[in-house]
């Protein structure tokens, strides 16, 4: 009998999946392993900091499907999925739909805004490789206004830059544009003390998971290196266009 997996995003867990299948199938198995992404590309999703940081090019963070799969017979699908039928096992895209015996679907996850006002409007998510480029591109924008900018306090807010949450990508972030304003600085003539980092904890510490020890060597090296100012037990409650506000005002 044969049988049809259909296998819906070539994220982590899909891309893993795909391959155990593959290992586990016998020469003679009947079966069928298609993978679905609504991109050509795999994207490593904890190296996006790279990118926004302009350590790596962009096409550091994506692998090609076809790379990946290239020895074996795993069938890759460029799509996007927007409809499931379950009960006669069926997805669907804009103009196509895909039967199945057996699906996984591994769609990932999406950014939480924790329902703070003006915070998806207004923010820039780090969450897939065009994200990590719009990063990128607006703090440079950000350099390349400022060099030109006269009045001060213009360029004082063009010059300060907020990265919101001190878990791991938090910490990565501000790490990342600590080390590239540094080359930005002497790129467009700024002084750095002209340049402002933030990053803004809800917690009593940053990276919280980790011991004491490696928090605290952690702190040190974000606020006496890179010069980062670490707010902590500062929830962010608000997003303006111009403005974050914290919840002591
Ligand atoms: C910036 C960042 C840094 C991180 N750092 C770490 C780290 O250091 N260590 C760690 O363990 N974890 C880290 N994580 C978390 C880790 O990346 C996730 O846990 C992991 O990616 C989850 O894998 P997944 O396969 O479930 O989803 P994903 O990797 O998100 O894959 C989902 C796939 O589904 C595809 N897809 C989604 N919707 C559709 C659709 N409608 N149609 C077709 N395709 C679709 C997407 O294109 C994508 O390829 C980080 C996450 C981020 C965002």
């Amino acid at each position: 009998m044969s049988r049809n997996i259909i296998i819906a995003g070539a994220g982590y867990a899909g891309i893993e999946t795909a391959l155990y299948l593959q290992k586990k199938k016998k020469k003679d198995d009947d079966i069928r392993i298609t993978i679905i992404d609504k991109n050509s590309y795999h994207t490593l999703l904890t190296e996006l900091h790279e990118v926004a940081g302009n350590r790596i090019a962009e096409d550091g963070v994506t692998v090609p499907l076809r790379d990946i799969f290239h020895y074996t017979d795993v069938h890759i699908i460029k799509d996007e999925i927007v409809g499931f039928d379950f009960k006669n096992n069926t997805v669907s895209s804009e103009d196509r739909q895909y039967k199945y015996d057996y699906l996984v679907l591994a769609f990932g996850s999406e950014p939480n805004y924790y329902g703070i006002p003006g915070m998806k409007e207004n923010c820039f998510p780090l969450w897939s490789y065009k994200d990590a480029i719009a990063v990128r591109e607006q703090i440079y924008d950000c350099f390349i206004r400022a060099a030109q900018e006269e009045d001060k306090d213009r360029r004082s807010a063009l010059l300060t830059f907020v990265v919101g949450g001190g878990g791991f990508t938090g910490v990565e972030m501000i790490g990342e544009l600590g080390m590239w304003v540094r080359k930005l600085c002497t790129q467009f003539h700024i002084d750095r003390n002209e340049v402002q980092l933030y990053l803004i904890e809800a917690l009593p510490k940053i990276l919280n998971i980790l011991k004491d020890k490696n928090i605290d060597a952690s702190m040190r090296y974000l606020t006496d290196k890179l010069k980062v100012n670490v707010l902590l037990e500062s929830a962010i409650t608000k997003l303006e266009p111009d403005r974050v506000e914290l919840k002591d005002g």
